[in-house]
């Protein structure tokens, strides 16, 4: 089991399960929600997250044309999940995790990136993450 949270500890997430595949992310939207130069993230099933505490949601049409939306701590303003809004209004099965929300940098090094997508927009001075495929734009799986 993985656990974390955001910086002030408020919201809590408790994680079983593997990821469905993992994923940098380097889209336009991905900088803004982070303030960083790429967001790493576990794809995982909804149903293996617990969340405890209230995250504020946010919602935005993305850059892919999904209608997602993302959910922060209300108090300290940490990102820590997204999960695409399907068209009658329910959350998707699916959940993209910010990784850096869990304790255990262990979990991080273990799991390297499987793919990075929107590298169009990768940083220039970024290289690319060796065995990761290396996709323009959003891949055929839902981010
Ligand atoms: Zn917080
Ligand atoms: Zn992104």
């Amino acid at each position: 089991m993985a656990v974390g949270g955001c910086f002030c500890g408020k919201v809590r997430i408790e994680y079983t399960g593997q990821p469905l595949t993992s994923a940098l992310c380097h889209c336009h939207d991905c900088r803004k929600l982070t303030g960083s130069p790429y967001t790493y993230n576990f794809v995982v099933k909804s149903e293996d997250l617990e969340i405890s505490g209230s995250p504020k949601e946010v919602a935005k049409t993305s850059d892919s044309g999904n209608y997602i939306k993302n959910y922060f701590c209300s108090d300290c303003g940490t990102p820590l999940f997204g999960r695409k809004i399907k068209s009658h209004g329910e959350p998707d099965e699916i959940t993209i995790v910010r990784a850096g929300i869990f304790d255990d940098i262990g979990i991080l090094n273990e799991r390297k990136p499987e793919a990075e997508i929107y590298t169009d927009r990768r940083l220039v001075w970024i290289s690319p993450i060796e065995g990761a495929a290396q996709v323009s734009g959003m891949y055929s799986q839902p981010l």
